[in-house]
This record gives structure tokens, C-alpha cells and sequence, in this order.
């Protein structure tokens, strides 16, 4: 099967997912979605209220805000996955608990061995958190995570992961913001210098 034809299987199964209690007050499951062939994976943590409603991720205010950052880094949707910890929203977009972490990111494993990719974006704590413990390597909260490359394995493959805030920490934060386009320009130049752009 191609990669393709490997994640809409992924999908498939997300879609009536009811593992964990948040497919009781999902609207549309968010399976994630992007180019299949990409080199860059990056993962969010669970849709929010407009994701709900399209089943599609980052369709919100952080979307709009993810966007400007691709365009920083000379990327767009259409080159790039884009993921989730958490497949469907958490009512009143309350913190992902532990459970349905464990019970959900299964799925999310299966689409980075699906993709394998390059470059790993994680997009906030919780998961960078679920990449480093992965990758074993301390995590010691995002503000001191993020900005930097880290040349690990997880899941038996080599690949960068470069953890940033979520995007919708700039929202409500002027300094988050600044930092995520200052990360997003350090990842062009990495891109750059991979090839990958
Ligand atoms: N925030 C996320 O972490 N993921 C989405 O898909 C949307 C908002
Ligand atoms: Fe299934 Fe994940 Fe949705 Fe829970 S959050 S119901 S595990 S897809």
C-alpha cells in the first residue's frame, strides 16, 4: 500500500474511534491530514472547537497563526502532515489527561512510522513531551525545550525533532508569538541546509 493508502486506513479506523470517553462529545474526529510524502511531520495537541466542527486540524485562530509561521519557514499545507496527540477534542478544550494520551497516541505512532519523516515539529508541552519521553530525552518543561534541534531515533527511525510553543500560545502572549517566528526562521534555515526546502 502506499502512504497514502496506509493513512486513510489510519483515518478510517480514527473516525469511529471510541477507545477513550472524548468520543462521547467529539463533533468530527481530526485524524490529521497534509502530504503524505512529506519530510515534515508536525504535531499539535487535540482540536479545538473549530477543529471539531470540520474534523480538520488547525482550522481555527491557531490555524490562521500556523499558517503565517509555514510561510516563515517557506512551507505550506500542501508540504508539510500535520498531526495530533489527541484525535478528538476535549470538552471545553480542557488539558489532555494521561489515559487518553496513552489510549490515542497509538495512532499518531502509526502515522510517523506511515510518513517517516525527516523533521519532527512539536507544537507545544504536551507533545513535545510525548516525543522526547519517545526519544528519551529529558524534557524540562517547553520554554526551555523549544528552539533546538535534536538528532534522535524514535520508533526505530533517525530523525530531527524540533520543539516550539503551540501556536496558540501567541494569542494571548506577545512574547510567545515573537518566539514562534524566531523559531519557525531558525527551522527555514535548518530546512535549508537539509535540502528540505
Ligand atoms: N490546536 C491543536 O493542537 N491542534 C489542532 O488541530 C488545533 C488546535
Ligand atoms: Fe479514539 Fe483518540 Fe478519539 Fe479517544 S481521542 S476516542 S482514543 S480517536
Amino acid at each position: 500500500m502506499s502512504k497514502r493508502e496506509l493513512l486513510d486506513v489510519i483515518a478510517a479506523e480514527v473516525v469511529v474511534c471510541r477507545k477513550c470517553g472524548l468520543w462521547k462529545t467529539r463533533k468530527n474526529a481530526v485524524p490529521g491530514e497534509g502530504n503524505p510524502n512529506s519530510q515534515i511531520m508536525l504535531i499539535g495537541e487535540a482540536p479545538g472547537y473549530w477543529e471539531d466542527v470540520k474534523g480538520k486540524p488547525f482550522v481555527g485562530a491557531a490555524g490562521n497563526f500556523l499558517d503565517t509561521l509555514l510561510s516563515e519557514a517557506n512551507l505550506s499545507r500542501q508540504n508539510v502532515f500535520i498531526g495530533n496527540i489527541l484525535k478528538c477534542r476535549p470538552p471545553q478544550n480542557r488539558e489532555p489527561q494521561p489515559n487518553e494520551i496513552k489510549t490515542c497516541t497509538p495512532y499518531l505512532k502509526r502515522q510517523i512510522q506511515t510518513i517517516q519523516p525527516k523533521i519532527i515539529v512539536t507544537l507545544g508541552s504536551y507533545s513535545t513531551s510525548y516525543i522526547f519521553s519517545n526519544a528519551k530525552i529529558p524534557f524540562n518543561g517547553i520554554s526551555q525545550a523549544h528552539g533546538e534541534f535534536h538528532k534522535t531515533s524514535i520508533l526505530g527511525m533517525r530523525v530531527t525533532v524540533f520543539p516550539t510553543f503551540h501556536p496558540a500560545a501567541s494569542l494571548y502572549s506577545a512574547r510567545y508569538k515573537e518566539q514562534l517566528i524566531h523559531d519557525f526562521r531558525t527551522l527555514k534555515h535548518e530546512l535549508a541546509q537539509e535540502g528540505l526546502i
